[in-house]
């Protein structure tokens, strides 16, 4: 599809460009051509003034020889122009293409990306559809089937279904976020991390988590406080998600030149330097056994949280040791 596009819009500036190069040569030749005939009048009339009687002495030869050389000139320009157009058209030929690719790759490049998006996301819709199916079949096959076996199953269904909606309202803010311009306020960043803390205590007590938000200076950022607090208890959960009971995350903030940063930092599993890369990317989740099998998740969290950031003209950054723990930092700039 893109190939053919490409091909047409090359045509098209390719039209562009033979049309204003087309349109100066017929000018130019019209030009030449006139100040030609204009020289061999005056030339001519001087001849006549100098000598009256005899103005081209034998016969018509001289007049015959320079209409020869004025026609040859009017040929000899006539070629060139002819020439010098066929060079656009080849050197214009090549750059159409090249600026016709540069053009559309952004445009092919997104388009890549939402067809990896809906590939990947069907794809994660469909295991526990799947399950679900399987189980219901098994389930209706089954003449036996006791009153306390149909409540199980529809326990596990449901389990199945929160997984669903956790993941549909996932997709759903990423697909919102891309849309979306937030109306932006000064904010107090204490607040932020007060009301992220709080949203995410009874998350951090049911494990034993010791959650504290050390007190930092008076800072202000412009934006929206809920999805400021959105963004940081997406890290704060996280951090409690892959850290062991009993542990301790601890979130601080503090000036450095024009911008705030918040760290979220955790003693927990750590990420792989391999994996650190990509897991901002959508869909991805560290590929170690604990993380993958022991907790629930569908790798949408961080890439919400960084277009969240981004959305604050701002950036996470992290730094993460195996078996240490982790620090998710958020660089936000400060309003004036
Ligand atoms: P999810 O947590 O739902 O899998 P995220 O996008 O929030 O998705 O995170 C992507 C991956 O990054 C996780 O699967 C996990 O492997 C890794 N990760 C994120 N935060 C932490 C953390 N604080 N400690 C260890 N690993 C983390």
């Amino acid at each position: 599809m893109f190939r053919s596009t490409t091909l047409k819009l090359t045509g098209v500036y390719l039209a562009i460009i033979m049309v204003i190069s087309l349109f100066f040569s017929a000018n130019l030749y019209s030009l030449a051509t006139r100040e030609l005939d204009r020289g061999f009048r005056r030339q001519q009339a001087i001849i006549e003034r100098v000598s009256p009687f005899d103005p081209y002495g034998d016969g018509n030869e001289v007049l015959n020889e320079r209409n020869q050389a004025i026609r040859s000139a009017k040929q000899h320009i006539f070629g060139q122009l002819v020439f010098i157009n066929i060079v656009i058209l080849g050197l214009g030929g090549v750059m159409s293409y090249l600026l016709a690719r540069r053009t559309l790759r952004p445009i092919e490049e997104a388009h890549e990306a939402q067809k990896r998006f809906t590939a990947d996301a069907s794809h994660e819709l469909r295991t526990p559809l799947t399950a679900m199916q399987t189980e219901i079949e098994v389930a209706l096959r089954d003449p036996k089937l006791t009153k306390e076996e149909a409540k199980e199953l529809l326990r596990s269904n449901l389990e199945e279904l929160a997984t669903l909606t956790q993941l549909s309202d996932g997709l759903l803010r990423l697909a919102r976020l891309e849309s979306n311009n937030l109306p932006k306020k000064p904010v107090r960043v204490a607040a932020v991390l007060d009301k992220a803390v709080q949203a995410n205590q009874a998350l951090a007590e049911q494990k034993g988590i010791l959650l504290e938000a050390q007190k930092g200076p008076q800072l202000t950022v412009m934006g929206d406080q809920a999805s400021l607090v959105e963004m940081l208890s997406i890290l704060i959960n996280n951090a409690i998600k892959y850290s062991p009971a009993k542990s301790s995350v601890r979130l601080q903030y503090e000036k450095r030149g024009k911008e705030v940063v918040i760290s979220v930092v955790d003693h927990g599993v750590g990420i792989n330097q391999v994996d650190l890369p990509r897991i901002f990317e959508r869909f991805y989740r560290a590929d170690s056994s604990r993380s993958r099998q022991q907790v629930a998740g569908y790798g949408l969290g961080l890439p919400i949280a960084k277009s969240l950031a981004e959305m604050h003209s701002g950036y996470i950054t992290v730094k993460s040791t195996v078996n240490k723990g982790s620090t998710f930092q958020v660089h936000l700039p400060l309003s004036n």
